[in-house]
C-alpha cells in the first residue's frame, strides 16, 4: 500500500436527503427509530459529517457510547444498503436482532451460516430492500462476495472496531489489512471507521491504512470519568500489596456486615487470583475469585452472584469483564500491573458507572514486570507467541509503567493517551497526584509543588527548548547535569547556557524527570529514528511562566553510604577499553565487578555467552548511573526488552542493595 496514492474521492454523489433535511429532522427521526432521548452532540457531528460533509467519519469513543448508531441512523436515512465490517459474529448477530427488532431491515453473512443461507441472503441483497448488511473482515477474502458488494454499490461502508487494522494497536488482526484494498475497489462514497480505542498513532494509522484522506472529520469524545478517583502506588512486595488491597476495601466499602456496593480486585494470573480471594474472604467480605481456569458454570454463578448483589468482591483475572454492569462498583483494585492502558481504562472504567465516587487503585511492583514478559511470550493458545507482536505488546505495556510514574493528573494523562483532549482538565483535583499536588491536608505525602521544584520543572523544559532538536534524551539530561562529553561538545551543547543547570542530580533522576514532562504533555519527542525531545505549546507556557507547574518532580534518590572500596580507594573512571565510548560519569569498579559476576552467574546457569547477558559497556553504564527501577534500567545502552525481562531484576536485586 503505497503513501502517495490519492484518497478516495470525497461523495461521489450528494446524499439523498441531505439537501432537504436540516438536523432538526434527524434529531426527531432518530430519537423514534432508536429510542433515545437525544442524539449526543458527537453522534450529530458523525451524523452531519456522514450525510452533507466530507463524507469521511472518524468516531472514536468508549464501548457503549452510541457509536454503531453513528452508521445505523445514516443507513436508514440513506436508503440503498449500507455494509458495515465487524469482526465478532456475536456481536453482528445483536445488531442484526436489534435492528430487526426496530423494523430496520438487516442481515449478515459469515462463515457460521451453511450454504443454503448464505445464498439466501445473498440473493436478498439484490432487491435492494436491506439497510444493512453485515460482513466479517475475512470475508471480503471471498471475490463473490466482494462483487455483490460491489454490485449493490453501498452508499456507506462503515468498518467498526477499526483499531484492528493498526499493527501498533492492542488488537491487530492480518484480515483487516485486507478492507483497505477493498475500499479502494468499492470506492464507497461514505465511509465510517468507529473504534472504542485509539491513541493518537493508532488513529494515524487508520487514516492511511482505510486511506480516508486529510478532510475526515475525527471525533474523540467520551473518555472523561471525573468520578473516578484515580491512584496508583509502585509496592516492594506481596505484604504491601495485601495491606493496601484490604485498607482500599475499607475505605470503600465500609465494613463486610454492611458494605456500601462492590469492589472487584484484578490479579494478573490465576493463581494470584486464588490467593488474593482466600485472603479477601479471611476478612470477612463476600468473596469469589473468576478466572478462566474456573468451570464455566461456576463462572456463571459468581456473575450471576455479583449481579444479585450476593457478592461483595470478585477478585478476578482480566476473563471477567463482559457484561458486568453493577452501577454501585465503589473501588476496582488492580493488584498487579495489567497489560496496557487501554486494558486498564476498560476494567477501571466499570467502577461508579452510577456516577457516584468511586476509587481506581493500581498497585504494581517490579515483579510484575517479569510475570508480564512471561504472559506476553507465552502467546496464546500454546502456541509461541508471533514476535512482532511480543514487541507491540511490550510496547503497549511500557506505555502503561509510565503512567504508574506519571507526575501529572492521571485523569488527563489517561485522556491524553487517547487523544480526547477536549474533556482534559488540567487536573482533575482528586487523582493521587492532584492530591499531592494541592497539597490536600489528610493525604500522605502530601505536599504543594514547593518553589524549588517549580524552578526544576522550568529549568528542564528550558534545557530542552536549548536543545534545539539536536540530541536525544540521554544527551538532553547530560547537558543539563553538565556531564561533559565529546558527544556534547560534537553537538555544541555543552556551549549552551543551560549546561549544567541541574548539576547535582544524577543522569537517571533527570531521565525519569524528562519522561515526566513528556507524559504531563510539556515535551514530546519526534518520531524519527532517534527520538529528539522538544517544547510542546503547553510547555512552552510553562517553562515561560504563563501557565503554572503542575508536575511533581522524581523523588531524589537517598544519599547512599559510601562502600568500603569508595572509602579505600578513590572512584575511576570508565576503563578506555575497546570501542566503549568514554562515560564523563566516574564508575564504581567495585560495583561493576559485582555486576560483572552476576552476569557470569547468568551467563553459566543459561549456558549462553556473558555478552548475550550484556555487554560491558551495559554494565559499566549501570555502575555509573546506579538505576533503581525497571524503566530506568530499560534506558541503559543494549538493554533491549528480552535482556530487561530475561536479567533485569537480578541486576536491580544487586543495585537495589546498593541503596
Ligand atoms: P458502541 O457501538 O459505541 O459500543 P452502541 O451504539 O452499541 O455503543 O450503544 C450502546 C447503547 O447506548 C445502546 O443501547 C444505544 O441504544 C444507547 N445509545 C446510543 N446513543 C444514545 C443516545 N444518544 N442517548 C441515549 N442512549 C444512546
Ligand atoms: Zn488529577
Amino acid at each position: 500500500m503505497s503513501e502517495h496514492e490519492p484518497p478516495l474521492p470525497e461523495s461521489a454523489e450528494p446524499a439523498r436527503v441531505a439537501a432537504q433535511v436540516s438536523s432538526a429532522d434527524w434529531e426527531g427521526r432518530a430519537r423514534e427509530l432508536f429510542g433515545i432521548p437525544s442524539l449526543r452532540p458527537w453522534q450529530r457531528a458523525a451524523v452531519e459529517a456522514l450525510l452533507c460533509g466530507p463524507g469521511r467519519v472518524l468516531a472514536v469513543a468508549p464501548t457503549g457510547g452510541g457509536k454503531s448508531l453513528c452508521y445505523q441512523f445514516p443507513a436508514t436515512e440513506l436508503g440503498g444498503t449500507t455494509v458495515v465490517i465487524s469482526p465478532l459474529i456475536a456481536l453482528m448477530e445483536d445488531q442484526v436482532r436489534a435492528l430487526t427488532a426496530r423494523g430496520i431491515a438487516a442481515t449478515f453473512l459469515a462463515s457460521t451460516l451453511d450454504f443454503a443461507e448464505l445464498r439466501a441472503r445473498e440473493h436478498a441483497l439484490g432487491s435492494g430492500g436491506v439497510r444493512l448488511l453485515y460482513v466479517a473482515p475475512e470475508r471480503l477474502a471471498s471475490e463473490r462476495l466482494v462483487s455483490i458488494i460491489e454490485r449493490i454499490r453501498p452508499p456507506l461502508l462503515a468498518v467498526d472496531e477499526a483499531h484492528c487494522i493498526s499493527q501498533w494497536g492492542h488488537d491487530f488482526r492480518p484480515e483487516y489489512l485486507r478492507i483497505g484494498e477493498t475500499l479502494e475497489r468499492l470506492r464507497p462514497p461514505r465511509v465510517i471507521a468507529c473504534t472504542a480505542t485509539a491513541t493518537p498513532a493508532v488513529r494515524a494509522e487508520i487514516l492511511e491504512r482505510l486511506r480516508l484522506g486529510s478532510g475526515t472529520a475525527v471525533l474523540v469524545h467520551g473518555f472523561a470519568r471525573p468520578n473516578l478517583h484515580l491512584a496508583a502506588v509502585e509496592v516492594d512486595g506481596s505484604g504491601r500489596r495485601r495491606t493496601l488491597v484490604a485498607s482500599e476495601l475499607k475505605t470503600a466499602l465500609g465494613t463486610p456486615d454492611r458494605p456500601k456496593g462492590a469492589a472487584i480486585v484484578y490479579a494478573a494470573t490465576r493463581r494470584a487470583a486464588e490467593e488474593l480471594n482466600r485472603f479477601v474472604s479471611e476478612h470477612g467480605w463476600q468473596s469469589a475469585a473468576y478466572h478462566a481456569g474456573i468451570d464455566p458454570e461456576t463462572r456463571a454463578d459468581v456473575g450471576a452472584r455479583f449481579a444479585a448483589r450476593e457478592l461483595d468482591v470478585v477478585v478476578a483475572t482480566n476473563a471477567f469483564g463482559m457484561g458486568i454492569d453493577r452501577p454501585d462498583i465503589r473501588a476496582v483494585i488492580h493488584a498487579h500491573a495489567p497489560g496496557s492502558i487501554e486494558a486498564y481504562y476498560q476494567e477501571v472504567g466499570r467502577a461508579g458507572r452510577d456516577g457516584e465516587p468511586a476509587k481506581g487503585l493500581l498497585l504494581s511492583s517490579l515483579a510484575d514486570i517479569g510475570v508480564r514478559r512471561r504472559l506476553i511470550e507465552r502467546g496464546t493458545d500454546g502456541e509461541p507467541a508471533d514476535p512482532a507482536q511480543v514487541e507491540r505488546q511490550w510496547r503497549l505495556f511500557r506505555e502503561l509503567l509510565s503512567y504508574v510514574e506519571a507526575g501529572s493528573c492521571r485523569h488527563d494523562f489517561i485522556l491524553r493517551y487517547f487523544g480526547d483532549e477536549q474533556e482534559m482538565l488540567g487536573g482533575c483535583g482528586h487523582c493521587d497526584i492532584c492530591l499531592r499536588l494541592g497539597g490536600a491536608a489528610d493525604e500522605p505525602g502530601a505536599r504543594a509543588v514547593c518553589p524549588g521544584d517549580v524552578e526544576v520543572v522550568r529549568k528542564a523544559l528550558s534545557g530542552v527548548a536549548r536543545n534545539r532538536g539536536r540530541a536525544g534524551l540521554h544527551a538532553v539530561a547530560e547537558m543539563l547535569i553538565g556531564h561533559g562529553s565529546e558527544r556534547l561538545s560534537r553537538m555544541g551543547l555543552d556551549l549552551t547556557s543551560t549546561f549544567g543547570i541541574l548539576e547535582g542530580r544524577s543522569k537517571d533522576w533527570t531521565l525519569s524527570l524528562l519522561r515526566r514532562l513528556i507524559s504531563a504533555g510539556l515535551v514530546d519527542v519526534t518520531a524519527s529514528e532517534y527520538p529528539v525531545p522538544y517544547l510542546t505549546t503547553r510547555g512552552h507556557a510553562v517553562m515561560t511562566g504563563a501557565e503554572p507547574v503542575r508536575v511533581l518532580v522524581p523523588e531524589a534518590a537517598r544519599p547512599r553510604p559510601r562502600s568500603r572500596s569508595e572509602r579505600s580507594s578513590s572512584p575511576v573512571s570508565a576503563s578506555p577499553s575497546s570501542s566503549a565510548p568514554k562515560t564523563a560519569q566516574p564508575v564504581d569498579t567495585d560495583l561493576f565487578d559485582r555486576l560483572r559476576a552476576v552476569r557470569l552467574a547468568i551467563a553459566r546457569e543459561r549456558g549462553i555467552s556473558a555478552f548475550i547477558v550484556a555487554t560491558d559497556r551495559t554494565l559499566r553504564e549501570m555502575a555509573a548511573t546506579r538505576p533503581t527501577t525497571m524503566s530506568a534500567l530499560a534506558q541503559l545502552h543494549g538493554m533491549g526488552p528480552s535482556r530487561l525481562a530475561a536479567h533485569g531484576e537480578r541486576f536491580l536485586a544487586v543495585l537495589l542493595a546498593e541503596k
